[in-house]
């Protein structure tokens, strides 16, 4: 890892800028005004929101929307990717960062995958003394949200 001072809204503004060009989907984006400085390695911070954000719409076949939100808390940084799609199901949500786990089922039967995204979402969310949850609700989506240390400025 190669730690820097990265700015995360435009680091956000970035990778969601490349989804738009590639997808017929629509990132819905939320900043705050204030710039917010993480210590990170900022390819590997892009890698994150790159998989979370390939899953959001890849699991989403039928909505186009996304939403990205960035906030502040004290000393947190909390990034929010929802999408409105397929969901998770209950008996999946113990698996869903273990290396090359996927959901079975016939709604994503094929959909294509190694099940390998969100086993490095973790490992580099932890990697930089962060955490990353999800909620989710079969069939109304689901939400992941990486929570980060941040400076305070
Ligand atoms: P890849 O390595 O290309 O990312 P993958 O998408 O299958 O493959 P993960 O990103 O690790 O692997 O996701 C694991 C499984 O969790 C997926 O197969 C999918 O079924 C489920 N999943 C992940 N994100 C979502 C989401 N946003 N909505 C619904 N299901 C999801
Ligand atoms: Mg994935």
């Amino acid at each position: 890892y190669d730690f820097h001072v990265v700015e995360v809204g435009e680091l956000i503004r970035d990778v969601a800028e490349q989804w738009d060009d590639r997808q017929h989907s629509f990132i819905r984006m939320q900043l705050p005004e204030q710039p917010v400085y993480v210590h990170a390695d900022a390819d590997k911070l892009r890698q994150v929101l790159h998989n979370l954000i390939s899953n959001a719409i890849k699991y989403a076949p039928d909505s186009k929307v996304t939403d990205l939100r960035l906030q502040v808390q004290g000393s947190a940084a909390f990034i929010h990717v929802q999408d409105y799609g397929l969901g998770i199901p209950d008996d999946a949500k113990p698996h869903m960062f273990t290396k090359f786990y996927r959901v079975d089922n016939t709604d994503r039967r094929k959909i294509g995958g190694t099940g390998l995204g969100l086993a490095i979402v973790k490992e580099i969310v932890e990697a930089h003394g962060g955490t990353v949850r999800f909620e989710s609700e079969l069939g109304k989506g689901s939400t992941f949200i990486v929570t980060l240390p941040c400076m305070a400025l």
